[in-house]
């Protein structure tokens, strides 16, 4: 469960009653900051050696009011080559309210900008991983909420410089524990450096003992002394790790262009977050314009189902959804056409789900992103009568997921081809590119190619082997009346409504295993119909659904795209035939551990699987991919990423017998 800071402010500085310690000095905390950390790991002068493209990573212990963050992301800005970037990763178990963040942060006019930019996007998160895209792309930020010594091993990262900035090692022992000192050598790039506020002998000896030189150093202001050093060790040699579930890195000066198939949201936040890193991408989608397919709806829900066990699913889900809020909030905060805040209220549709619902609520795992409602509570949120309570997301509402695709679209590095179907992937070895074929012959090329077209992903010798799955939906137009316009939320239930847009709700979706064709059908609308009646009777009253004609309603047909473990599938690909030649042993020995290096498909990814949950993991799935393919420290924990990866199928057929390895 997630706690948020418990502050007080003696002379306006914020104080950690819970630790009674402050967060940074009161002689000047910025003062410090570029002392301790900032200047004592040498940042401007290594910032200003980056070469192009080349990231920076910083670790982080204790988030706090983010000070440190907004010193080193201004000093990059001041020193770094404009197409360098920088990667900051950080832990916090006790994250600030986000009118606390702005308080404490309000104190450095000269960090405004910074400052500005980072409020803007900060909510108080629940526990987890989140990512936040900064100064267009330029700084990412990996707020990951926990206790620092369990989350620093899931990391996966190589750090060049670390923060240590706990409380005062007296007072908050566990974060300047061994433990951690090991977990940071594990990280570190060879010759990363470290720095720190304190001086406590046991601090020094314990980073000595994990490989850092250390010395101190003169401390900022009544501090005299403070630590600094640098990791002299390669890095313990890792434990083993399943090569199958690697990333593999392109070569150094393979060059950054990379074609996208699918003009999905899935395509198109791949395509932002490689041209948010200076990547030159070519996005080609079959129909006339993004968004036609599964992302084509005219009102999708921001539906996050959580369970109280914190699946990777839910993982994934609380990380996605805060993402999506992120963007969402930035891009159309004033355009209600595209994104409408109003909240999603999911009604429980039996006592099942009611006593998970419970169970969530109880475990704190969603923090203040979920509340109850009873029975009259809902109702007047809805605006409409409901026969039960719910569990209510008020940051939660309905996107136009169109207007996102072209969103994420909008930069200059990416080039979008309509009317322009895929068919076939051959590979040019000598020149290590992608030739990309259409009708008349080969139409792009790419050091990476992304498909990240639902199902039809897996229409290439690659990734045929992948078990995407379509299940059919049905949305129907409900014309709204003058009754039903007063729904002000989203309504789930075994399906969902919106509140009307332009005099119409979308209601759906309907959910078909077994029929191949995208037609609206008259039974698919009458079983929105019959879910919108167990829902909201009232609504379903207010909508005078019993009289219409279902023959002459309105709507959308659409495939989803699920996987057998509903994880979609983020990352590198290996053909079927090659994995089980290079790893046939563990049809005989699962436990077996192979060390011979995936034989990859260089440079091709899949994107897909996203299911009815795309709204929440799409957008994010981008910065999943790109830090894949640069190598970067990844947004999510390192057992999570694995949980995406596409190789998990195979991987999983051939331990369990499933594929003879002599076929
Ligand atoms: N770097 C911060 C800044 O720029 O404002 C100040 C950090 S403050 C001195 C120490 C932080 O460590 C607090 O925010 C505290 O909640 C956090 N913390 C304490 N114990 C922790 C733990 N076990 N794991 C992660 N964070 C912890």
């Amino acid at each position: 469960m997630t706690q948020t800071a418990q502050l007080d402010w003696p002379d306006g500085l914020p104080y950690s009653t819970a630790f009674g310690d402050v967060y940074f000095s009161r002689d000047s905390g910025l003062e410090e900051t570029r002392h301790v950390f900032v200047d004592n790991n040498r940042l401007p002068e290594r910032f200003a050696a980056l070469q192009a493209n080349q990231v920076f990573t910083i670790g982080e212990t204790g988030f706090g009011t983010g000070l440190n963050f907004l010193c080193a992301w201004q000093s990059f800005r001041r020193h770094a080559p404009a197409d360098a970037r920088l990667s900051f990763v950080t832990v916090e178990k006790f994250p600030l309210a986000a009118a606390d963040l702005k308080r404490a942060l309000a104190l450095w006019p000269d960090l405004a900008r910074e400052a500005d930019e980072l409020c803007a996007r900060y909510t108080a998160p629940p526990s987890g991983w989140h990512r936040f895209v900064l100064d267009q792309g330029r700084v990412c930020l990996t707020l990951i909420v926990g206790d620092a010594v369990q989350c620093l091993p899931q990391i996966d990262a190589r750090i060049d410089a670390w923060f240590l900035d706990g409380f005062a090692p007296a007072k908050n022992p566990d974060m300047w524990s061994d433990m951690l000192f090991g977990a940071m050598a594990q990280l570190s790039a060879p010759g990363a450096s470290f720095a720190t506020f304190t001086s406590a002998g046991f601090v020094r000896r314990g980073l000595q003992q994990a490989g850092f030189a250390v010395e101190k150093v003169a401390g900022y202001g009544s501090k005299r002394e403070m630590s600094r050093g640098v990791f002299q060790g390669n890095g313990t040699p890792p434990a083993w790790q399943a090569p199958w579930f690697a990333y593999p890195r392109l070569p150094a000066d393979a060059e950054r262009r990379a074609v996208v198939v699918g003009g999905g949201v899935a395509g198109a936040a791949s395509a932002r977050s490689l041209a948010n890193r200076g990547w030159q991408v070519t996005l080609i989608e079959r129909h006339p314009t993004l968004a036609r397919e599964g992302s084509g709806n005219v009102q999708g829900i921001l539906y996050a189902r959580l369970s109280a066990h914190g699946t990777p699913l839910t993982q994934l889900v609380l990380a996605g959804y805060r993402y999506s809020l992120m963007l969402l909030q930035q891009w159309f905060a004033d355009q209600p056409q595209a994104w409408s805040q109003t909240g999603v209220l999911q009604l429980p549709v039996d006592d099942d789900e009611r006593q998970k619902q419970q169970a969530l609520l109880a475990s704190g795992l969603a923090g203040d992103w979920i509340e109850w409602l009873n029975r009259e509570a809902a109702s007047q949120r809805a605006g409409i009568e409901l026969p039960q309570g719910g569990l209510f997301f008020p940051h939660a509402g309905w996107l136009h997921p169109p207007a996102l695709a072209r969103a994420l679209c909008e930069h200059p590095n990416i080039e979008i081809r309509t009317d322009t179907s895929v068919l076939e992937l051959s590979r040019s070895e000598s020149e290590g590119q992608w030739i990309v074929c259409g009708e008349s012959g080969a139409m792009a090329l790419g050091t990476v190619v992304v498909l990240a077209g639902a199902a039809d992903s897996a229409a290439f010798d690659s990734t045929s082997h992948l078990p995407l799955k379509r299940i059919r939906g049905q949305v129907t137009h409900l014309p709204a009346t003058a009754d039903s316009q007063v729904l002000r939320t989203v309504l789930c239930h075994e399906g969902y409504i919106a509140p009307a847009l332009q005099g119409m709700h979308t209601l759906g979706a309907s959910f078909k295993f077994n029929v191949d064709h995208l037609q609206l059908t008259a039974e698919e609308h009458q079983e929105n119909l019959d879910m919108l009646l167990a829902m909201a009777p009232a609504l379903h009253h207010a909508t005078h659904a019993d009289t219409l004609d279902i023959t002459r309603l309105g709507g959308r047909a659409a495939w989803r795209c699920t996987s057998p473990d509903y994880l979609p599938l983020i990352g590198p690909v290996v053909p079927l035939r090659d994995f089980v030649r290079t790893y046939a042993s563990l049809a005989l020995d699962a436990s077996h551990k192979p060390t011979t290096p995936a034989p990859w498909a260089p440079g091709l990814y899949v994107n897909t699987a996203h299911g009815s949950r795309g709204m929440i993991t799409a957008p994010l799935s981008g910065e999943i991919l790109a830090a894949q393919i640069e190598g970067e420290p990844a947004p999510l924990s390192s057992a999570l990423m694995q949980a995406l990866h596409p190789n998990r199928f195979a991987w999983r057929r051939l331990i369990r017998g499933k594929i003879d390895p002599a076929e």
